[in-house]
């Protein structure tokens, strides 16, 4: 069989939820038996998302390979419970980079360098890898942006030009566009949604699938608008309006017959879907037994895609759970300059410090650090977090006064936390942190351990600091616990602090690996100490982490 692309674009405006069609759209074909990757285009000139603010962008999403990529590779990879490479994100900066690099080496002598086609030949090549690379049977291309957006151009003509080459049979153009509802009359607008279509046939591309995004169902009035003006089928108009999880979507399209239309449009067979298990998630989510409620202490509060990895990883765990896990955002600057709202933090069952750059918010973060030890109130750190409770920790319990970071404080006394030696003459930014898996040694009968239920264990990274070695022996002469490292011991990795209820904090992101039916064991071991902790248990029952390990592993043999 050929490899069979879908295409996927936006209309109206970004963030309609492209990235969930998309990671849908996969998991209809996978939930069929078919094989799927999912590539994510993003027009930028960055190289990578590594060097953007996450206000601007949202989340750094890092895979397995170390790749900086744009979060959407978190949803496909969430979705399509599959480790995705870096080569699945393409973005503009990338294209060019090669291609001028090609150019510099004479590659193209006596030529005229242009967009059509020497970009567009890069960007089909790039597509043309990964589906190479992936054997799938089904590779799905989300292009990011705007239909419309001068930025698109390029990978709008590339993916026009695989038709041709690739064949109808074999490819499929999905359009992604709101649906507006008017709030006087409560009408369904699909005006807009006409114009992105129009926008794109300019471009040379009919869509053969509209996906109406909408805030309720759209009604037939505006499907039989959509299919006339759009010139597609009735049928192949589907709309993904909102529900109260996005793991719902590819659930509700599907019943409007969606993957079955994919499937014969493409002309692969037609298959039941065995949706049990993914509807097994969904009902653990939406009916859960208890509810935990955590502050996460940040400084991308006022975004919360900054901090979408982390606030899945805590869907999966409560689902594991049977648990709302509610997530309060809160502003860590509001602590600096107001220190009695600290207190706030007594209405929560646990407090989570997450990742972080820079200087902005962090004594606020250490004082919610303190809050959560002095008091005994369930903790997590995530990188800057685990960083930033090993200051906090140097200065209250070690005397070590006015230690720090060396990225905050470059002149502190005490650098217990400081640029890793390979980090320190580096003068490009782009790319260059510690990233991706590393394998990761765990103390045995720690906290850590229980959870993991395992010595060895690989988790993503993505920092330049880290705990300077030379202090270890003073911080854990005062009790604190390094219950992971680096294999050569050189890198501590987590800490936790035994003689608390459940305090700790890791260098590592767990929350990247986390997905529906394999929540993180580190997520769902702080999840279930809140719940614990607020039943007024003496400590926290740890067990169900290795039952619930168990039955992920279960899930992971019988997929293979
Ligand atoms: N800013 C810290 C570092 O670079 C922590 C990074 C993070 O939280 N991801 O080491």
């Amino acid at each position: 069989m050929r490899t069979k692309y879908i295409f996927v674009t936006g209309g109206v405006l970004s963030s309609v939820g492209k990235g969930i069609v998309t990671s849908s759209i996969g998991k209809m074909l996978q939930v069929r038996g078919y094989t799927v990757t999912a590539i994510k285009i993003d027009p930028y000139v960055n190289v990578d998302s590594g060097t953007m603010n996450p206000y601007m962008h949202g989340e750094v999403f890092v895979t397995e390979d170390g790749g900086e990529t744009d979060l959407d590779l978190g949803w496909y990879e969430r979705f399509l419970d599959m480790d995705l490479p870096k080569e699945n994100n393409i973005t503009t900066g990338q294209v060019y980079l090669t291609v001028i690099e090609r150019e510099r080496r004479g590659d193209y002598l006596g030529k005229c360098v242009q967009i059509i086609p020497h970009i567009t030949d890069e960007i089909k090549a790039r597509i043309r890898r990964v589906a190479e690379k992936s054997k799938a049977d089904v590779v799905l291309v989300e292009v990011g942006g705007t239909v419309g957006d001068i930025e698109g151009l390029p990978f709008l003509e590339a993916i026009r030009q695989m038709r041709l080459e690739e064949g109808y049979e074999n490819t499929l153009y999905v359009h992604v566009a709101l649906v507006p509802i008017l709030d006087v009359t409560g009408e369904m607008k699909t005006k807009p949604l006409q114009h992105s279509v129009n926008e794109l046939r300019r471009i040379g591309i009919q869509p053969d699938i509209i996906v109406a995004r909408c805030s309720k169902m759209i009604n037939e009035e505006a499907r039989a608008k959509i299919a006339l003006f759009g010139t597609i089928p009735r049928e192949a108009v589907f709309c993904s309006y909102t529900v109260p999880l996005v793991y719902q979507v590819p659930l509700i399209l599907d019943e409007q017959g969606m993957g079955d239309y994919i499937c014969r449009r493409l002309g692969l067979e037609a298959r039941k879907p065995d949706w049990s298990r993914w509807q097994e998630f969904v009902n653990a989510y939406l009916n859960p037994l208890y509810e935990a409620k955590i502050a996460l202490v940040g400084k991308y509060a006022g975004l919360v895609d900054s901090y979408v990895s982390m606030n899945e990883a805590f869907k999966h765990s409560g689902m594991a759970l049977r648990t709302k896990v509610n997530i309060d955002y809160i502003e860590a600057e509001e602590f600096e300059e107001s220190p009695g709202d600290i207190e706030r933090l007594k209405d929560y069952d646990g407090i989570f410090v997450p990742y972080g750059f820079g200087s902005r918010g962090v004594e606020g973060k250490i004082m919610a650090i303190r809050f959560a030890r002095e008091n005994d109130v369930p903790f997590l750190g995530i990188c800057f977090g685990f960083q930033l409770a090993v200051v906090e920790f140097a200065r209250d319990v070690c005397g070590l006064k006015g230690a720090h970071t060396t990225e905050v404080d470059p002149e502190t006394p005490h650098p217990v936390v400081d640029l890793m030696p390979e980090q320190r003459n580096l003068n490009r930014k782009g790319g260059t942190m510690r990233l991706g898996a590393h394998d990761i040694i765990i103390k045995e009968g720690t906290v850590l351990h229980r959870l993991y239920g395992s010595t060895a264990i690989r988790e993503r990274h993505r920092h330049r600091w880290e705990v300077n070695p030379d202090y270890v022996p003073i911080l854990e002469a005062k009790g604190l616990v390094f219950s992971a490292t680096s294999p050569d011991g050189r890198r501590m990795e987590a800490l936790e602090l035994p003689d608390k209820f459940f305090f700790v904090a890791s260098q590592f992101h767990a929350e990247f690996k986390s997905r529906p039916g394999k929540p993180s064991p580190l997520y769902t071991g702080f999840v279930k100490a809140c719940l614990d902790r607020k039943a007024g248990k003496l400590r926290p029952e740890l067990d169900q982490i290795s039952v619930i390990r168990g039955r992920s592993r279960a899930r992971e043999a019988l997929v293979r």
